[in-house]
């Protein structure tokens, strides 16, 4: 079965950094904002970089690239998001792309993506992997307007409610293991 997937609006929508997490990349930040650490497939100490900022030929933002040997023959000039995922999985780019499509559920082709109550941000995903991992379960994150945010100045982050008194719903408050800050507030709210 093969199914239509819009491999640039896919990349737009995804960030790499949240990515790499959820391949479960470990990789520690470098001051000029690379992402660095062991190559999954051939290991070696900080051989693997991912450059978040990097725009692609096609506009879009993040490259890996591999020093590791076998990764440079194979990869000689990195690769975006979606080849990210077949690099790591060893898959080709149609199914990693529908393995990114599927476990982001970005909204092009997520008619079940759960919608938040009135006034929140309506792409939050409250069924995402990484809100399950917190114990909370889709009904449950729904009912608080919890969800993991694939785009937007959240994006790669759980993203909690700030409401005041009334519950009046002031803003997000995400929150990203492994991320620098882990918890990112509203510029309003420093
Ligand atoms: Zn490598």
């Amino acid at each position: 079965m093969s199914q239509f997937i819009d491999f640039a609006e896919l990349k737009r929508e995804l960030s790499i950094e949240a990515v790499a997490e959820w391949l479960g990349l470990d990789l520690k930040r470098m001051t000029n904002g690379q992402l660095r650490g062991a190559c999954p497939i051939e290991g070696g100490d900080r051989l693997f970089t991912i450059t978040p900022d990097f725009i692609n030929k096609d506009g879009t933002c993040g490259r890996f690239f591999c020093f590791a040997n076998e990764c440079r023959r194979r990869w000689p000039r990195g690769g975006d998001v979606i080849e990210l995922v077949a690099k790591v999985h060893q898959l080709k780019p149609q199914d990693a792309a529908a393995e990114l499509q599927k476990a982001f559920q970005t909204p092009q082709t997520a008619p079940q993506a759960t919608k938040l109550p009135e006034g929140g941000l309506d792409y939050l995903l409250a069924d995402h992997e990484a809100v399950q991992a917190l114990g909370l379960s889709k009904e449950q994150a729904v009912r608080l307007g919890i969800g993991f945010a694939p785009k937007g100045i959240m994006r790669g982050r759980i993203c909690f409610p700030l409401r005041d008194p009334e519950g009046k719903l002031l803003g997000y408050c995400g929150y990203a293991e492994g991320m620098e800050p882990a918890l990112k507030f509203p510029i309003k709210f420093l």
